[in-house]
């Protein structure tokens, strides 16, 4: 018989055979063999053989009730750009490092009291420990980081921790671990911070994220989050040429929510992609109400989230909404922020393309805000440009004029469509028409605005036609 690797922490039950009949017997032997496997599977990670989440979470549990008057600490881990380890040094040594930090772990579960760790999930590890001062918890993360990098390895591994160390007696682990990665995630990538502890402020940030949460279902409902209307115009002739869509949370205590304050924690739990849709679709009605009336319509370009770019069922949402609404694809550019290009450039490159073919203009939002700017504008399948906010804030500046003047002819001679963003004053119009860029978009001419309030905006221009 296979020995039963996790006998103790077997959550599947299984009754022991009443008959003793051999091949119900046989059956019996090999679907307990079965079940101890998926249990191993699920408990325990395949490379490293650490607790997964699920089990690090049972003995965190475990450990917590046992010992209801300590206080208890979690570590969590995690390698800048693992991706990179991969491949430059290749996939096994890649796993040789997992399996060295897994042992730094371990070591630990073993040789500290009230101790348990976890192998998460790929670069992702963490570590629960009853403490009494914080230094002694930061000691830990310390010397750990001090023996991953100790490892010879042909790529310089930075490894970011954040801490969780709760003054409460019996806190829920999972909440620790939320805080915990909150704190890791405000020095990720940052080479001279070793850890982070979590903090007050962070705390009603969390908070803030949990809220949102909370109730941005019930909102969809309810039809709360409706997409505001910035017009584009021609700076030189003052038209409306266009318009973007800007969604806003329209709450019924706290007023009109803009999307800073929700869009960057839904992108974290994927929910943004629901409310993107919801915006959309509200946007093709629109277009469409405009169509079927025989108005002046104008395009309206629709923000896209960087969490499509993993959303393999982007391109047919498009062509549905198309469809249904027939609304011809020039009339919504997709505007997708500029690092979005970078985080999946292949699987984006082909969706983007693959909508492009169906006559969507393709734009790319906040250029000049990220880092491989120049060498998206030779590979991404790119319409247009918007350029950021950042360039002419402070266009008084004589190196801001000559980034801006030769960054738009760059622009023209690679006969790319653009818009610049965030025109509030003359002195930035002026500039900007003098280099030939005409397109804009700020609050000196519109700040954005319910569909009603663009749509008789619309009516007057194309009530006072060309003279507008
Ligand atoms: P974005 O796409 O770059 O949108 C432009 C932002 O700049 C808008 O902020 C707009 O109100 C603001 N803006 C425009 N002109 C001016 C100006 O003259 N001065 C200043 N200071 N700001 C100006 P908003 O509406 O708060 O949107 C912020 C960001 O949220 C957007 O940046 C976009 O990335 C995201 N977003 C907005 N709506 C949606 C949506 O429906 N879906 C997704 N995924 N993201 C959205
Ligand atoms: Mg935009
Ligand atoms: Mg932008």
């Amino acid at each position: 018989m296979n020995d039963n690797k996790n006998d103790g922490n077997e959550k599947i039950l299984y009754e022991s055979p009443q008959s003793t009949d051999e091949g119900k017997q046989e059956l019996y032997l090999y679907s307990k063999n079965k079940i101890s496997d998926i249990n191993a599977a699920e408990n325990y990670n395949n490379l490293t053989g650490l607790p997964t989440l699920k089990m690090f979470f049972y003995l965190a549990g475990e450990m917590v009730k046992e010992n209801p008057d300590d206080k208890f600490a979690l570590i969590v881990m995690d390698i800048t750009q693992f991706k990179a380890v991969n491949e430059f040094c290749g996939r096994s040594e890649g796993d040789r490092l997992l399996k060295h930090i897994a042992d730094c772990f371990r070591e630990y579960s073993k040789t500290r009291e009230k101790t348990c760790v976890s192998h998460m999930r790929a670069d992702n590890f963490c570590l629960f420990t009853a403490y009494s001062t914080e230094q002694e918890v930061a000691d830990i993360a310390v010397d750990i980081k001090r023996q991953i990098q100790e490892l010879p390895f042909a790529y310089k591994v930075l490894p970011s921790f954040g801490i969780c160390a709760s003054t409460e007696k019996q806190p829920a682990v999972s909440y620790l671990k939320d805080c915990a990665t909150m704190a890791m995630n405000t020095i990720k990538g940052k080479f001279y911070a070793d850890y982070k502890f979590f903090d007050s402020k962070m705390r009603t940030q969390l908070m803030k994220e949990r809220q949102v949460e909370n109730s941005i279902v019930a909102a969809l409902e309810k039809g709360e989050l409706v997409p505001y209307i910035q017009p584009k115009v021609n700076m030189l002739t003052g038209r409306i040429i266009g318009g973007e869509a800007l969604v806003r949370w329209l709450h019924p205590e706290k007023g009109i929510i803009n999307p800073g304050e929700f869009i960057p924690v839904l992108e974290k739990n994927g929910f943004v992609i629901n409310v993107d849709e919801a915006v959309w679709e509200q946007v093709y009605q629109y277009l469409s109400s405009l169509l079927k009336a025989k108005r002046d319509a104008v395009p309206i370009s629709i923000n896209i989230s960087r969490i499509h770019v993993y959303d393999k069922n982007l391109c047919d949402t498009f062509f549905n909404l198309k469809n249904k609404y027939e609304v011809p694809a020039s009339y919504t550019p997709l505007e997708l922020t500029e690092s979005a290009f970078l985080t999946d450039e292949e699987g984006m490159y082909y969706r983007m393309k693959l909508l492009k073919a169906q006559g969507f203009v393709v734009s790319m939002d906040d250029f000049g805000t990220g880092y491989s700017t120049m060498n998206m504008l030779k590979t991404q399948p790119v319409d247009e440009v918007k350029i950021d906010r950042g360039f002419i804030i402070d266009i008084e500046d004589d190196k801001s004029k000559i980034i801006l003047e030769y960054t738009i002819k760059m622009l023209q001679a690679l006969n790319m469509k653009m818009i610049v963003e965030g025109v509030e004053n003359e002195t930035q119009r002026d500039f900007l028409i003098s280099c030939g860029c005409l397109n804009a978009q700020g609050f000196m001419f519109y700040k954005p605005m319910p569909i009603s309030e663009f749509d008789e905006l619309l009516r007057k221009q194309e009530e006072n036609g060309r003279s507008f």
